[in-house]
């Protein structure tokens, strides 16, 4: 007999309250403890993962298996083709290895909550247990509802029974310990088990050599780097956090949401270390850790969303009236905006950011979606398409989250009549054009506050010389008519 762990959205071993549950059930029956991963090429395709994304998952997946390896616990890995053959795989998996208990962590998605569906109904018929835990949310999905005992659809008042629930229930920030060695002797057991190689993936979600080269660097993969950011973070930049956040050019975020995403790192992990630094308060004492905290929160907060509305898996605005928007298709301006190549200089640096790092700050993220669906009147859905194909943080909840936020379509706006200013924001964030110069290579002779606006205010020699193009569209005008659009959408 043995207990099968099987890792999805959960990369670590530190705080990982399945792998635990996994462990200690091993431990009590004293039988080994095999731990699988399955990758689906047709999953990546229909999640639209990045090819920085799946690379940042085999490199964590490299790491892991390492450290199991240390623990004498073997990592199974493989790509399965055809993602609704999953569940009868792993069944299959566990009676060959002879195995009766399946643990894993929750998975929110409606693709992964129906591939459990089928995985309970298999389990059951061969006698397997499966035990499914709650653990990438801080507050797992359900635990909060309203006086009305219905589900928050506003941040603020979700946030607050957060932290009421989290001071309640200080358990819920307890850390789940590491696995120690295997209970069973699973190298004489399943000795082929301990060389397998990470899973196959297909051409298109990789990435090319220079850009491996690059990414690598900038996200070292695996959960030790993941802790270590984490403890660096907030020592060094974790009371500057509210004041300096939303500065573009310099790092003054965690940049640990590459790490969130795979599970590489724990949120729970993460608060409970901000509020360790915070001399143990979550909302008070100093205001760099509360805001991160709310911050990291918000993770949570748009899986609650998913949860309670799983239909915004389907391509659907979160209320049924967005859907009457009159969108624009203009090819043309929805690859300028993808290239970097507006003439809007805080959006071009913005996109290039994102080309180029797989990356991009909360705040410009803001600033092109709003850009996106507003100003160019394009269905957000595309730029929330664009994002997921490049983000190397990926991950559904927060980038629909994110894009319904931006385009003034999701739970929670911000109200449609709230249009970002690209200047105003270029201006506010970016004071002395750090941001743009570094992203922008053609206005980097440009000076003063020319940058933010170099055909305007006397640069356009410069621009124009080094090929940066003129707006794409009139702030103002296109302002007017987003306006009308949405207000008509609204008024059917
Ligand atoms: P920090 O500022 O250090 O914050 C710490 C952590 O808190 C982040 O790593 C993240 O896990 C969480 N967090 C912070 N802000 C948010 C937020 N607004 N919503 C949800 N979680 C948040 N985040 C993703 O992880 N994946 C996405 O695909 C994604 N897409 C986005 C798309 C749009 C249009 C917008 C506006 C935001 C999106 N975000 C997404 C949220 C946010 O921009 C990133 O989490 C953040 O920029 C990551 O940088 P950081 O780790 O340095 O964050």
């Amino acid at each position: 007999k043995a207990v099968v762990h099987w890792f999805r959205s959960d990369l670590r071993l530190h705080d990982n309250r399945a792998l635990r549950k996994a462990f200690e059930i091993a431990q009590d029956n004293q039988v080994p403890l095999i731990c699988l991963y399955i990758m689906s090429p047709e999953d990546l395709t229909a999640h639209l993962i990045s090819p920085a994304r799946v690379d940042f998952t085999l490199r964590t997946l490299q790491r892991l298996q390492r450290d199991l390896a240390e623990l004498d616990i073997p990592l199974h890995m493989e790509s399965q083709a055809h993602r609704k053959n999953i569940p009868s795989r792993v069944v299959e998996l566990l009676q060959k290895w002879e195995a009766n208990h399946l643990c894993a962590n929750m998975e929110y998605e409606v693709d992964e909550l129906r591939r459990d569906a089928k995985l309970v109904h298999l389990c059951a018929k061969k006698n397997i247990d499966f035990t499914p835990s709650h653990d990438t949310c801080v507050v797992p999905p359900g635990a909060l509802s309203t006086q009305q005992g219905k589900q928050y659809a506003v941040y603020t008042p979700w946030y607050r029974s957060w932290l009421a629930f989290l001071k309640e229930n200080p358990d819920y920030l307890e850390l789940s310990e590491e696995p120690g060695s295997n209970p069973g002797n699973a190298r004489q057991a399943f000795p082929s088990l301990f060389d397998c190689e990470l899973p196959a993936v297909p051409e298109n979600k990789r990435l090319t050599t220079e850009e491996e080269k690059r990414i690598q660097k900038l996200y070292p993969a695996g959960e030790h780097e993941g802790l270590q950011r984490l403890e660096k973070f907030l020592e060094e930049k974790g009371r500057q956090y509210e004041e300096k956040r939303n500065i573009m050019a310099s790092q003054h975020t965690s940049i640990l949401s590459p790490y969130f995403a795979s599970g590489a790192l724990s949120a729970r992990t993460a608060v409970a270390a901000a509020k360790g630094a915070n001399k143990n308060h979550l909302d008070r004492y100093d205001q760099g850790y509360i805001t991160w905290i709310s911050e990291v929160a918000w993770r949570d907060f748009y899986k609650h969303v998913l949860v309670h509305w799983p239909f915004i898996c389907m391509n659907k605005c979160f209320k049924p009236e967005h859907t009457n928007i009159e969108w624009e298709y203009d090819s043309e301006q929805f690859q300028a905006w993808c290239d970097g190549k507006t003439g809007f200089p805080i959006v071009d640096a913005a996109m290039r950011q994102l080309s180029h790092a797989k990356w991009m700050h909360n705040r410009t993220r803001m600033v092109v979606s709003s850009f996106l669906s507003k100003d160019l009147l394009i269905d957000w859905r595309r730029g929330e398409r664009h994002f997921m194909e490049n983000l190397v943080d990926g991950d559904f909840a927060s980038n629909h989250g994110g894009w319904g936020f931006g385009s003034s379509t999701g739970v929670d706006p911000q109200p449609y009549f709230r249009i970002f200013n690209p200047l105003r924001q270029s201006e506010r964030f970016d004071p002395d054009g750090e941001y743009i110069r570094h992203w922008v290579p053609e206005l980097r002779d440009v000076t003063g506050k020319a940058i933010h606006d170099p055909y305007e205010r006397g640069s356009g020699a410069i621009a124009e010389k080094n090929g940066y193009p003129r707006p794409i569209v009139d702030h103002a005008a296109s302002r007017e008519r987003a306006l009308e659009r949405y207000k008509k959408a609204l008024q059917k």
